[in-house]
């Protein structure tokens, strides 16, 4: 039953309903402002400690301003009822797009995930871990830009009644395995979670699926996921390795923080961008993907119904957790060893003693070393200035670094790329087997890089040499199929280039002042790039005619 008003704000709609309540739209009675008010169940308030757990959250949460963490307003007690509200993001969630698509195109997804790697910073920066970051908590508004929202709520409920290892709580679909097994929770536990919902959105399906929450737990902790590149052919396998490196089981081996994985992805935008202006086929978009329909998925709508919602989930855990305390496993009974437990406290010392020992350089010295790497001719070293000196710096203590190190660290990435140019594919699957391969393929890279006159007089001339040669069947029957491409007027309407007639432009102005020689020379070299170029057949003839009429 929707209520008709909660606190100051009177209902307009349900939005929507999950494991810890209901939301619904509301405008502020005095100020007008519309927002979504999250009407928590009534047992919660009851529950010892809460209220006083969820308005501490509350405060931390108020402080989060970012453009992709949702804003909170409010929060409050309407009789029994406990309620937050917060901005009003007019869109639909990731879960709804999931559902309806299946799976997003992966630069989509990656976009995405820079926009959640934002969120994550800003969020660990202040202190506050997600603990519950998955597709129904992540909003795509109308705008396209994503929010996160329900940001440590999780906290609130962790420490209550109903988790008695102190840390269960969340989806296991998007669960750390030390969530799962309720271990402390880092930053990098949201990290994984943010790795399983890239690997949902590229694959449209969890990395683990499972009948029971405790049984996707469990999968967590001992399975091993199929890679995405087994689910989805053509994802670039940059994007594979940083999912996989996302879903470390150990958090020590994921990323050290959003921060570096936000550059990761862009790097990884680039690099594809890089890759493609280079060969054309490497990596593609999404057209040519595998059939969606054939991914399995437990995002599909008829299954979902029928799987464990939020609500079961929760009801699933308390219920695993219940069972778990009967029958501990057997590493459990290990661990409650004495002798073993004595063993494990030494080596945790000894290990103490082993990483605190001193040499790291002050952060100054750190950063001075990594800047006289730079000064040296670009090589290996300035990898290391990133790997040894600039990226710890910035993990350490990122307000004070970054801006500093990140010109350093963008002229290291770009050599890093431009070095990379030629290994991008290896050139034993690339090379030419013969001549008139070759010049196919030289074709073929012109009309990449938008030479389309090139290419033509290339293939033109390719397939005047080859009529009637037998052997090289196969490349001039590609060469008709290329030129085909290039004839497709559609094609050349979307080459005209501003740049030709601002040339051209250029050259009448100068021929108006009495520079008749610097005109022609223009012309001229118009003429000599363009001649072969249907796309710059008006610029060409223009060029003539002015070179006529001097
Ligand atoms: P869950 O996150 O478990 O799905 P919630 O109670 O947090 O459950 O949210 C229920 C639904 O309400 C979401 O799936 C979403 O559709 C909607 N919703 C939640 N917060 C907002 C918001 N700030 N703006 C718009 N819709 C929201
Ligand atoms: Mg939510």
């Amino acid at each position: 039953m929707t209520p008709s008003r909660i606190g100051p704000y009177v209902i307009l709609d349900k939005i929507g309903s999950g494991g810890m309540g209901s939301v619904y739209l509301g405008k502020h009675a005095e100020t007008g402002q519309v927002a979504a008010v999250k009407m928590l169940p009534a047992s919660l308030a009851h529950e010892e400690g809460f209220v006083e757990r969820f308005a501490r959250e509350v405060d931390a949460m108020r402080k989060l301003d970012n453009p992709h963490i949702v804003r909170l307003f409010d929060s409050g007690m309407d009789g029994d009822i406990y309620y937050y509200s917060m901005e009003y993001v007019a869109g639909e969630t990731l879960m709804t797009r999931l559902r309806r698509d299946r799976r997003l195109p992966w630069q989509t997804a990656v976009e995405y995930a820079i926009q959640i790697c934002r969120a994550l910073k800003a969020a660990h920066d202040a202190g506050i871990i997600h603990r519950d970051l998955k597709p129904s908590n992540l909003l795509i508004g109308n705008d396209g830009i994503v929010k996160l929202t329900d940001f440590g709520v999780a906290q609130v409920f962790a420490s209550g009644r109903l988790t008695v290892t102190g840390g269960i709580i969340g989806t296991a679909e998007f669960m750390s395995p030390e969530q799962g097994e309720g271990k402390r929770v880092t930053r990098q536990s949201d990290l994984y979670s943010l790795g399983a919902v890239l690997y949902v959105m590229v694959t449209g399906q969890p990395p683990f699926a499972g009948t029971t929450a405790i049984d996707v737990i469990r999968k967590h902790r001992y399975n091993q996921f199929d890679r995405p590149r087994l689910i989805v052919t053509d994802l670039p396998g940059w994007l594979e390795e940083i999912i996989c490196q996302l879903l470390e089981k150990d958090p020590e081996k994921r990323f050290p923080n959003a921060f570096v994985v936000q550059r990761r992805l862009e790097q990884l935008v680039r690099k594809v961008e890089l890759s493609q202006s280079e060969d054309g086929d490497e990596i593609d978009g999404n057209e040519n993907q595998a059939d969606p329909s054939l991914a399995p998925t437990l995002l599909a709508p008829g299954k979902h119904a029928s799987g464990p919602g939020p609500a079961t989930l929760m009801k699933e855990l308390v219920k695993a957790e219940l069972r778990a305390l009967d029958q501990p496993h057997w590493l459990s009974s290990l661990f409650n060893h004495t002798l073993v437990q004595v063993a494990l406290l030494l080596l945790v010392i000894a290990g103490g003693v082993w990483w605190f020992r001193p040499r790291t350089p002050a952060p100054e010295a750190q950063f001075a070393a990594g800047v006289a790497l730079l000064e040296q001719p670009p090589g290996s070293g300035w990898l290391r200035a990133r790997d040894e000196y600039f990226e710890p710096l910035v993990n350490a203590d990122p307000e004070q670094w970054q801006d500093r190190v990140a010109p350093y660290l963008t002229k290291i990435e770009t050599y890093e790329l431009t070095r990379t140019r030629p290994q991008l594919k290896p050139p034993a699957k690339d090379a030419p087997k013969s001549e008139p391969e070759r010049l196919l393929k030289l074709a073929v890279h012109c009309q990449q890089i938008g030479d389309t006159g090139r290419a033509t007089q290339i293939l033109t001339a390719l397939r005047e040499i080859l009529a009637g040669d037998a052997e090289h069947v196969k490349v001039y029957d590609a060469a008709g199929q290329v030129l085909e491409e290039l004839r497709d007027p559609q094609r050349d309407a979307n080459r005209r280039d501003p740049f030709l007639d601002a040339t051209l432009d250029r050259a009448d102005k100068l021929a108006a002042s009495g520079q008749k020689e610097e005109a022609c020379r223009i012309w001229q070299g118009m003429i000599a790039l363009y001649a072969t170029d249907p796309a710059a057949a008006a610029a060409v003839e223009r060029a003539r005619a002015a070179l006529k009429a001097e």
